[in-house]
């Protein structure tokens, strides 16, 4: 099966991949992890991807649709995948369609996690992001304790690009490049909406309900 996370920064699409992706066993893809890696790494496309990252803007098309291409090419993901930020354009979902049909495959379904953009804007601003496991919490509703990750134990850092000016831009790239990405996956009968204003848990129910729903068997 090959799902989609769309959705606005701070809904949660990584939380709720992750588990999916375990759930299914199926590789979780995140481009924004796969770009943080290569800045932390300062390979070529890490200082290429920064430049746009930390002003909160989208990294350009060329770049993230060959890095995407190449990791759905490998064997690992044959079996099906989740993707997670991308597609973010109209010209990247298009590409995504179109290297997918070229070896028989296709998006099964696109999951928009809904909520409103107060909750988005309170959710970014207390998150904090495991350095070494990449999951992500919200310092409201997780007792941490020693900024350290109760799973891996691994630090725990609140992402560079969630400040308050970097969180403005990422709204506005989202409304103005991803949000038309809904009424392209409603045209092609593949969205799943899922309202998320509830508690996490609440919410990845409400996924595996509204994936059942649309004929998906989990
Ligand atoms: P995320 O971790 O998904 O919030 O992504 C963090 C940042 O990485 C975004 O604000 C963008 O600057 C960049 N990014 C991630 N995915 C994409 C994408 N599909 N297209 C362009 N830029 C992306």
């Amino acid at each position: 099966m090959n799902l989609i996370f769309l959705g606005a920064p701070g809904a949660g699409k990584g939380t709720a991949a992750t588990k999916l992706s375990e759930l299914l066993d199926i590789p979780h893809i995140s481009t924004g992890d796969i770009f943080r890696t290569n800045i932390s790494n300062g390979t070529e496309l890490g200082k290429l991807a920064d430049q746009y990252i930390s002003k909160g803007n989208l990294v350009p098309d060329d770049v993230t649709i060959g890095m995407v291409k190449a990791r759905l090419s490998e064997p690992e993901c044959q079996k099906g995948f989740i993707l997670d930020g991308f597609p973010r354009t109209l010209g990247q979902a298009e590409a995504l369609d179109r290297f997918l049909a070229e070896d028989g495959r296709k998006i099964d379904r696109a999951i928009d996690i809904v909520l409103s953009e107060a909750t988005l804007v309170e959710r970014l601003t207390n998150r904090r992001v495991c350095v070494a496991c990449k999951l992500s919490y919200n310092l409201k509703t997780h007792k941490i304790a020693d900024n350290t990750c109760p799973v891996c134990g691994g630090s725990l850092i609140m992402r560079d690009d969630d400040n308050p000016q970097v969180i403005a831009a990422r709204m506005v790239a989202y409304h103005k490049d991803t949000e038309p990405l809904i009424d392209y996956y409603v045209r092609s009968r593949r969205l799943v909406r899922v309202n998320s204003e509830e508690k996490i848990a609440d919410t990845f129910a409400n996924i595996l309900t509204a994936l059942e729903i649309r004929g998906i068997k989990i």
